[in-house]
Formats: structure tokens, sequence, C-alpha cells
């Protein structure tokens, strides 16, 4: 830790406890008005205008890229997600939402804290820029950060690392990690269609029936995790919709079902698509059926970059923060297309009380305290520096 670093990073944590009330009040706003991803303008514009940056230009969308500090040269990236979800919020506060949508992400949080740490970053002396990106429809596809690479959001800019940090149920409050590798998973969903031949529920003799078929795929498709992937690999496959026929004395001509491929590693991910098609197709064959896959390619696994994952450690410590153990999760973020444009680190900050039925993230009362602002701009300041020291080995 250089001494200058360590003298921005007091002085930045001294403003932050200053914004820290502005932020709050920001938050309630934006839970109790709450946006859907694709309609995040709204939101944009009160964040924004939170930064003295109204006029800046959107991208993509609601999507928007502030500048703060030197108006030239290299910069790191630090993400704020604009969207909500379409939940029914249950949390009965009086900043509940009561349009529909709700911030059960933690984004309202997220959105609070980078306006305060980009707010108390104005006046320091800082050794490069720092884009807050306010970033559009990260739990839609296709993905808010997919698009802003796409359309050149970070064109001119020279980023050097993409930082996020995002709030943790499963790890307790006050504790924050920031693990090297990969943290999250690859995730890409399928449709598979099962045909067979239709006819009386009384003469399956007579039929090729699809449910049966499909059944058995579903089975067989949890053995490609349990006995093909090596065990010390994380790697997930969910079937999460059965569909077919209409009436129970009818043997219909056609099933479908959908699920979702996760993946911490880019080769398992190859892997379970090829399985997928290859135990379906074969299954379904079986028993006298034929099986149709679509895959639907979604974001890859995010990989935390060694380097700023070990420099942000001492800082989340210096912050005050519990050293976590390693973090990962088959959770996906689409924070992990930013991996194809330079370094990323993504912190997780715990808002846990330890019960394992406390209301998960996309919960409709998961509801972290107004303390995961302070604490989610504290990570993001440790990421911050972190890479500013990075930046300078
Ligand atoms: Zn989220």
């Amino acid at each position: 830790m250089s001494s200058d670093l360590l003298q921005i990073y007091d002085q930045w944590q001294q403003r932050l406890v200053e914004e820290l009330p502005a932020a709050i009040e920001l938050r309630h706003r934006i839970h109790a008005e709450p946006r859907v991803s694709h309609d995040e303008s709204d939101t944009a514009r009160l964040v924004t205008e939170a930064l003295g940056a109204p006029d800046v230009p959107s991208i993509a969308g609601a999507g928007r890229v502030v500048r703060i500090g030197p108006s030239t040269g290299p910069s790191i990236a630090l993400r704020g997600e604009l969207d909500a979800l379409p939940i029914r919020e249950e949390t009965n506060v009086p900043w509940s939402s009561v349009n529909g949508a709700m911030h059960a992400c933690g984004h309202d949080v997220h959105l609070a804290a980078l306006v305060a740490v980009a707010r108390a970053a104005r006046s320091l002396p800082l050794p490069c820029a720092l884009l807050a990106v306010l970033q559009h429809s990260e739990e839609t596809f296709p993905s808010g950060a997919y698009e802003l690479l796409e359309a050149g959001a970070f064109a001119g800019h020279d980023v050097r690392a993409f930082l996020g940090v995002h709030l943790q149920p499963r790890l307790a409050e006050g504790v924050a990690a920031a693990t090297a590798g990969p943290v999250n998973a690859s995730s890409d969903e399928f449709e598979i269609v099962v045909e067979g031949r239709g006819g009386h529920a009384g003469y399956p003799h007579l039929t090729q029936d699809p449910v049966v078929a499909l059944a058995q795929v579903v089975v067989a498709l949890q053995h490609i995790v349990a006995r093909n992937v090596d065990p010390t690999r994380a790697a997930v496959i969910t079937v999460g919709t059965l569909s077919a026929g209409s009436a129970a004395n009818v043997v219909p001509g056609r099933a479908e079902a959908r699920g979702s491929l996760r993946a911490l590693h880019p080769d398992d991910r190859e892997f379970l698509h090829r399985r997928l098609v290859e135990v379906s197709e074969q299954v379904a064959a079986a028993h006298g059926c034929r099986a149709e896959v679509r895959l639907t390619i979604g974001e890859p696994a995010l990989v935390n970059d060694r380097r700023l994952a070990e420099a942000c450690e001492p800082w989340l410590a210096k912050s005050g923060f519990v050293p976590g153990e390693a973090f990962r999760s088959c959770g996906a973020d689409d924070f992990a297309y930013y991996g194809a444009a330079g370094p990323t680190l993504m912190a997780f900050v715990g808002t846990g009380s330890g019960a394992d039925d406390s209301p998960g993230l996309h919960h409709p009362r998961f509801l972290p305290s107004d303390l995961s602002v302070h604490h989610v701009a504290q990570a993001m300041i440790a990421a911050a520096v972190a890479a500013f020291e990075d930046l300078a080995r």
C-alpha cells in the first residue's frame, strides 16, 4: 500500500460518510419507484441527477457512463445495475414499491452506493479516471452489459479494470469476499421437444409415448452432472418446465421441457451442451420417439482476475470486513461479459442473518438494511483502490 493510495483511501472513506444520508434517501426513492429491464430511463435520470451529470447521453437504451477525475487517459469502471424484477413486493416498509416491480436483487443498494462513492471521489486526486457505469437490463436477455459493449460504451476510456459489488445473503452481514477465479457460472437455456405418436390411453401399444420418453430424458440428464462432470467442479442442469397433453385419457403426440445449464468452467459448459443433445436424442430414440434440442446461449462464467482479487483483500480487511471464505456460486451475472474487454472483479458483500430460511435474492421479502449501502460503498472503494494499485505495478 503506497502512502499516496492510503491517503486517497482515507479521504475517500471520510467523504463517503458525508454522502451516506443522501445516498440512503436515494436508495429509498429508487426502491419505491422500480423499473424493470429495458424500461429503466426514469431510474437512470434519478441517478445521473444525483451524480450531477443529468445531460450525459444514454447508450443502448437506459445505459449511461459518467466519467469522474482525469478527462483523458486510462480509467477503471465501476458498475451499478439499473433494473428491478417483475415481483410484487411484500416487505411492508413505508418505501415499498406499489407498481408490481421490485428491487429484489439489491440493485437499489448498489446504485445508491455507487452514487455515494462517485460523489465522494470528485474532489480526490485520483490516479486515473473512475467511470460510473449505470447498466440497464442485468436481469434479462439480451443483457445490458452485452449491449453496452456492443454499442462501444467504453470506446476512448481505455478501461483497465471492470469492478462490481453485489449483495449476497448467503454471506453473513459484515463479511466480504473477493475470490480469485470463477465466482459465477455461465448460464444457458435449453428447450427439448420430444415427438412421438399420440393415441388412446387404453391402447399404449399403438402409440409412441413422448411423456414417458421425456420423463426418462429428464432423469438421464441428471446423470450428466452426477457421473460425467469432474465432481470437484460445479455444474448444474435444472429442468424448470415440463408440458404435454390436454386430457387424462389421451397419449399426446409431443412433450416439451425447458431448463438451465450452468458451469463455472468453459470446457464443462461446452461438454454440457454436447451431452445434453446426445442424451436427449438417444434416450428419446430408445423409447421410439425423436428429440430436438434448442440452446439459447447466455452469459459466460464470471471470472475474477487473480491480481485484482488478491490486491482487493487487504483493502476489504482495512475497511473492517471480516474476510470471507472463497465464495462461488452457480448464480449468473451479466457482469461476466465485461471479461471480454478487460480484467474483472466482482466482490460479494454479506447481508445474511445466518438463518437459512431468511429471504434470499429475488424473494418478495428480500430487504437488506440501509447499512448495506455503506458496506457496498466501502467494498467499491476497496476494489477501486486495489485497481489503482494494480495499475501502478
Ligand atoms: Zn443482481
